[in-house]
């Protein structure tokens, strides 16, 4: 050992990497064993995807801006970071969401889950789909399951239950917030498999997702009473609480912005050496690896199965926010927002009325928009200025909604390839991967957004997860 004091370092400070050391830190600490823990960061700022910026009074989220409250981990660190109290709920004022269909907003059914029907009453009513693609969908009551060994797409698995219409006007807009993938190219198992466990279980899937919705109570039970209501849930003062909250907590650890790592070679079964951009090396007992796949297969050049990595795509988007006065918006705020599928004519994939979601984000005579732009088949978008931009979200807004006046102010946000898009037998590529690295880099984890789920809830998730195996290795 070249050190006494054993020297762990998380590689990219996004959610996963501040998770990872915040459960590192933890449990070493539990140990009483001496250790040292550095967060390397290339960007000037720790959060990653994560960006809340405060202007004008406004809260204005440039990437993420909630999460699902029924996934545990989220709200178990905010519990531990003593943050619980700072979560905040939607407007329960504001619940009905929109889809486009001939350049007209149409409500979207009640009772819809991920875009699958649970109310079969009024979805046979929607205006979005037509009377063959309602008879269609519904035949997933009445068809059989279908026993398919390995994985299979998301659009194929949904085509066949549910059919074609279902899929491109309804759920593919939905899920576009998520992945804005080509559903026909995303693995279902590593995105959505509780919808095969369903046709497994209830060879329906309607019937599947009628019988999970009995449910929701138990799963809401471990919030603050104030928000078990609300499906989403974020913070008072934006998402950027938790980064620094999980900052705050790491008190001691060597958080290093503006460093870049460049690759990691193995050294003997308990080293490796880092080596960063900038050209000096150091070793490390213990690494948790949380960039992007495409920057891990860089650094991790010296695998072979690494390659595997550098095979999952990332789409690229855009988010333009606008900020309004109250009167140059020409409807009640009594909804979230809207989506927009393929085909429809618009640049923009979605609209969310950030203000009237989310009541802490605007100041009061004050309204807040976010349009998406982007998505799987629609990425032109790069190469467009941020005039260009702000001028065509503001033209699809007014042509949707009414809304011609000057914003007040708008930010536009480029995530330039931040959505993974986990292929067709993700999960059996990763196996080897995952077998490879064990082999040959026995203390070296690489885990984030790229791997087993891109929401936040399990991005953090897997980092403490990474942290947790890092310490049953080098504790016992
Ligand atoms: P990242 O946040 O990408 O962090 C990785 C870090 O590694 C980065 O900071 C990067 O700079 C650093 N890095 C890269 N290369 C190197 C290197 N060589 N050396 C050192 N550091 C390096 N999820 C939700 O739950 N709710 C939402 O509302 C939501 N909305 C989203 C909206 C958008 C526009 C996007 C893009 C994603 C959204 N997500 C949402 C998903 C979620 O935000 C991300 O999956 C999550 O933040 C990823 O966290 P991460 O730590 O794994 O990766």
């Amino acid at each position: 050992m070249s050190t006494k004091v054993p020297h762990y370092m998380i590689i990219g400070g996004g959610i996963t990497g501040l998770s990872a050391a915040f459960y590192l830190k933890k449990q070493l600490e539990a140990s009483g064993a001496p250790f040292r823990i550095s967060v390397v960061e290339k960007s000037p700022k720790f959060g990653g995807k994560i960006h809340t910026l405060e202007r004008e009074g406004f809260v204005i989220e440039k990437g993420p801006d909630s999460f699902l409250a029924r996934k545990r981990p989220i709200i178990d660190l905010a519990y531990d970071l003593g943050l619980e109290n700072e979560l905040t709920g939607t407007n329960p004022k504001a619940k009905k969401t929109f889809i486009v269909r001939g350049r007209k907003l149409h409500p979207m059914p009640p009772g819809l889950v991920l875009g699958i029907p649970t109310q079969m009453t009024p979805f046979m009513k929607t205006g979005l789909i037509s009377l063959g693609g309602k008879i269609r969908a519904a035949m997933d009551l009445i068809l059989p399951k279908r026993n398919i060994a390995g994985d299979e797409s998301l659009g194929h698995f949904l085509e066949r239950r549910l059919g074609k219409e279902v899929l491109e006007r309804i759920v593919e807009p939905l899920l576009a917030g998520i992945y804005a993938g080509d559903t026909y190219k995303l693995s279902l198992k590593s995105t959505f498999p509780q919808f095969r466990a369903m046709e497994q279980k209830h060879r329906s899937l309607i019937l599947g997702m009628m019988a999970s919705r009995k449910n929701v109570s138990e799963e809401t039970a471990h919030l603050p009473a104030a928000i078990r209501s609300s499906v989403f849930v974020t913070f008072k003062r934006g998402l950027q609480t938790l980064v620094n909250g999980l900052v705050e907590a790491l008190g001691t650890v060597d958080l290093r912005p503006e460093v870049g790592v460049a690759a990691v070679h193995q050294v003997d079964g308990e080293q490796a050496e880092v080596t960063f951009e900038d050209g000096h090396r150091e070793i490390v007992d213990g690494l948790i690896v949380t960039t992007p796949t495409y920057q891990a297969a860089k650094i991790l050049f010296e695998l072979p199965a690494a390659s595997q990595l550098a095979k999952i795509d990332y789409i690229s988007v855009a988010n333009v926010i606008m900020a309004f006065d109250r009167k140059d918006i020409p409807f009640e705020l009594d909804a979230s927002g809207f989506l927009v599928p393929k085909h429809e004519g618009y640049t923009i994939t979605a609209c969310t009325l950030t203000s009237a979601k989310w009541l802490h984000a605007a100041p009061e005579g004050k309204v807040l928009l976010r349009c998406y732009i982007g998505r799987a088949g629609e990425q032109a978008w790069p190469a467009w200025s941020d005039e260009e931009l702000i001028s065509k979200a503001r033209h699809d807004i007014n042509d949707l909604l009414g809304i011609s006046a000057e914003p007040h102010f708008a930010e536009v946000t480029r995530l330039m390839q931040s959505m993974p898009q986990y292929p067709v037998d993700h999960l059996e590529k990763l196996v080897q991967f995952r077998e490879e690295l064990a082999a040959l880099m026995p203390r070296v984890f690489v885990t984030g957004a790229g791997f087993h789920g891109v929401g936040l809830p399990d991005c953090i998730r897997q980092g403490k997860e990474a942290a947790t195996q890092l310490a049953d290795l080098v504790l016992h």
